[in-house]
C-alpha cells in the first residue's frame, strides 16, 4: 500500500480557501510601507549560524533550543532564520547600505523558523512581516516605526489591539540594573528553574523573560529597569512618548517588557491582542543601537519590529474581518457539443484578456451537469454555448440569480458585459 504523508509538526499548508487572506496583509503591509518610505529587502532563508549566536545572543532561548541548525557538505554550518533582524543587518552591513545612504527603511515578510512546543498561535515555520529604520537614533524614528504598527493594525481592521512600551536602557544603565536584579533574586535561587540559575550569571535581564510559572511569579516582584535608566536613556524614552501622544496613538508603559533577544536596548514595545491568549503579541520590536558595529559595520543606531502572520489571521477572524473580499466569479461557462467544447476556448480567453474572472469546466459534458456547477458557484452569469448559439454566432448569457435569459452577439459580448 501506497503512503500517505503529513506535515512536520508545527507547519500547515496555506489552502486555496485562506490564502487571499495572506495576499491581503501583505497588500496592505506594502501599501503602509510605500507611505512611510520603506523599501523591501528579501534575505536568504538560511545564513551562518554566527549571525544569530552573536546577535540574538548565545545564551538566549532561540538560540539555545529553538534553531534548526545544519551543517553542509563542506562543514559550514547554518541556521534556517529564526527572525529577520539579523539576516537584515548582516545584508545592510556587507552591501555597504550605509555608505551610500544615511538612512535606510526597509521592510521584509517571510517564512522563519523556531523549534518550539507549537500551540495556537505557535509554529515551527511561521511568517513574519517586520521593519527595520537603520541610521538614526532620534526618539521621533521610534514613535514612528510604532507608528507604522499601529496604521498598519487599524486599516486592516483590527480593534482593541494595545500597545505597551517600556525602554530597556543601555549598556550602562543595565550593568546597574543587573546588580539590582541579581540583589533581588539572590534569596530565591534554589527556586528558580536551571535555566534562571544560568541567566543570573549571563544575562539578569532574561530572568524577566522566563515562561516558568514559578519563575514568573518572582519576577513579577521584581525592581523595573524604569528607576535605573540613566539620564539620557530616561529622556529618549520621554521624548518618544511626547511623540507617540502627539501622533495620538495611545500607549501603556509596562516596566516587564524586556525582549527575550541581546539586541535591544532602550525602546521595546509589543502590540497585544488579549483574546489570544497565551501567545498574545501581535508584534513586537524594539532599538538596536550596537548591532551594526556587531556586525562589522560603522556605529549605527537601528529600531525595528516584526509581527506575525499567524496571529494577525487568527485575530482578524475572530474580529469578523473581511480581508478585502476574496474575488469573485464573473463568468462560469457552458458549452455543449464537440465545436462549441472547441470555439467556448477562444471566447474563455478573450473574457480574460479583457479583465473578466472567467471558470470553465471541459470535463463535464452534459447541460444538466454544467449549469449545477454553475448554480453552485458564485459566479454573476452563466455563458451558454450551443449548436443554435454557434449557428448565430451569439451566446446565451444568464444571470444566474434571477435566472433572466437573454441572446447576445458573439461580437458585441465584451462590450455588454462591461456595461
Ligand atoms: P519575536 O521575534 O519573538 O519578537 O516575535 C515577533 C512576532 O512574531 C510575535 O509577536 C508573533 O506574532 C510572531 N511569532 C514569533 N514566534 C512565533 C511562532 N513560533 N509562531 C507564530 N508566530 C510567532
Amino acid at each position: 500500500m501506497a503512503t500517505k504523508y503529513t506535515l512536520p509538526r508545527g507547519t500547515y499548508d496555506i489552502l486555496p480557501e485562506d490564502e487571499y487572506k495572506w495576499q491581503f496583509i501583505i497588500e496592505k503591509f506594502r501599501s503602509i510601507a510605500a507611505r512611510f518610505n520603506y523599501y523591501g529587502i528579501t534575505t536568504p532563508i538560511f545564513e551562518r549560524v554566527e549571525i544569530f549566536e552573536r546577535s540574538v545572543g548565545d545564551e538566549s532561548d532561540i538560540v539555545q533550543k529553538e534553531m534548526y541548525t545544519f551543517t553542509d557538505r563542506k562543514g559550514r554550518k547554518f541556521a534556517l532564520r529564526p527572525e529577520g533582524t539579523a539576516p537584515v543587518v548582516r545584508a545592510y552591513v556587507e552591501n555597504g547600505m550605509n555608505a551610500s545612504q544615511q538612512i535606510s527603511k526597509l521592510f521584509y515578510y517571510g517564512p522563519m523558523f523556531r523549534y518550539d512546543r507549537p500551540q495556537k498561535g505557535r509554529y515551527r515555520q511561521f511568517y513574519q512581516f517586520g521593519i527595520e529604520y537603520i541610521g538614526s537614533d532620534n526618539p521621533y524614528v521610534d514613535a514612528e516605526v510604532i507608528a507604522f504598527g499601529s496604521l498598519f493594525f487599524k486599516e486592516l481592521g483590527l480593534q482593541n489591539v494595545r500597545l505597551e512600551i517600556n525602554s530597556i536602557g543601555c549598556k550602562d544603565c543595565g550593568r546597574e540594573y543587573d546588580k539590582a536584579l541579581i540583589d533581588y533574586f539572590k534569596p530565591f535561587y534554589e527556586e528558580l528553574c536551571s535555566d534562571c540559575k544560568k541567566r543570573m550569571e549571563i544575562n539578569p535581564k532574561r530572568l524577566l523573560d522566563c515562561k516558568n510559572p514559578a519563575c514568573k511569579k518572582i519576577a513579577s516582584k521584581a525592581p523595573a529597569m524604569l528607576d535605573y535608566l540613566d539620564k539620557q536613556c530616561a529622556g529618549h524614552f520621554w521624548e518618544v512618548q511626547k511623540y507617540l501622544k502627539q501622533m495620538d496613538i495611545p500607549f501603556a508603559v509596562n516596566p516587564r517588557i524586556v525582549r527575550g533577544l541581546d539586541y535591544y536596548n532602550r525602546t521595546a514595545f509589543e502590540f497585544i491582542y488579549d483574546k489570544l491568549g497565551a501567545q498574545k503579541a501581535i508584534a513586537g520590536g524594539g532599538r538596536y543601537d550596537g548591532l551594526v558595529k556587531e556586525f562589522g559595520g560603522n556605529d549605527t543606531p537601528g529600531i525595528g519590529f516584526a509581527g506575525g502572520f499567524e496571529r494577525l489571521i487568527l485575530t482578524m477572524e475572530e474580529q469578523g474581518c473581511t480581508f478585502g473580499k476574496s474575488s469573485k466569479t464573473d463568468i462560469y461557462c457552458v458549452s455543449l457539443g464537440e465545436t462549441a467544447n472547441l470555439e467556448i476556448a477562444e471566447i474563455i480567453m478573450q473574457l480574460r484578456k479583457a479583465g473578466f474572472i472567467v471558470a470553465y469546466d471541459a470535463d463535464k459534458t452534459s447541460m444538466k451537469a454544467q449549469m449545477k456547477a454553475a448554480d453552485k458557484s458564485d459566479a454573476k452569469f452563466a455563458l451558454i454555448l450551443g449548436e443554435n448559439e454557434l449557428k448565430n454566432k451569439s451566446v446565451i448569457l444568464r444571470e444566474l440569480k434571477s435566472g433572466k435569459q437573454s441572446e447576445i452577439s458573439q461580437n458585441k459580448l465584451i462590450e455588454y458585459l462591461s456595461k
